[in-house]
């Protein structure tokens, strides 16, 4: 089994008449794998109107998105939540196929994710239906919450997050190190 580790930010709103349907649209993702691999897009289609009336995504995950790299950073305009220019920026189908890529590239592997149901479901939704699941993606993610109980550990005291929270790289990385420490204490036990 090779695990791979990841995290979605996204925004969750109600849509439709009467505002009585729900929906969870992309804004970032990385994957990081137990092979060394790492994969980060931001999805150049996120709602981006919506997203500048959520204060706290505003605050806590629009300031991790890819602003541009060297000279590019002074050319970004101020009123971009990203800079469109930035490679790590890509449209939704190019994400999904690339994500799709990076998963298929390791045999038997094990998706990991931390409250992951929510980052699961996004995740499938790359590639539409339940059914349009591309071969080699498995169809549930293994949840870091959940073996933390099975195990008898507390939110408390699981390896704190330094810096970075809400950027889907950084959080990603984090749960590799989290996964990881909940191993050693089951070889352990
Ligand atoms: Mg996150």
């Amino acid at each position: 089994m090779t695990a791979i580790d990841y995290d979605l930010e996204f925004i969750e709103h109600r849509t439709g008449w009467f505002r009585k349907r729900y929906t969870i649209e992309l804004i970032s993702i990385a994957l990081v794998s137990e092979d060394g691999r790492t994969y980060y897009a931001a999805n150049r289609d996120m709602p981006v109107r919506r997203i500048r009336r959520h204060a706290w995504l505003m605050k806590n995950v629009v300031p991790h998105l890819p602003k541009g790299q060297g000279d590019m950073r002074n050319r970004m305009s101020n009123r971009w939540l990203f800079h469109y220019g930035d490679p790590r920026v890509k449209p939704q189908e190019q994400i999904a196929r690339e994500v799709a890529e990076f998963i298929q590239a390791t045999d038997n592997v094990e998706l990991w994710a931390d409250y992951g149901a929510y980052d699961h479901v996004r995740l499938c939704w790359l590639w539409g239906l339940m059914v349009d699941l591309p071969d080699g993606v498995p169809m549930f993610t293994n949840d870091i919450q959940q073996e933390a109980r099975r195990l008898g550990f507390t939110w408390d005291q699981l390896p704190k997050q330094e810096s970075g929270e809400h950027d889907a790289l950084a959080d990603a990385r984090h749960n590799q190190v989290k996964r990881r420490w909940l191993a050693e204490q089951a070889a352990a036990q």
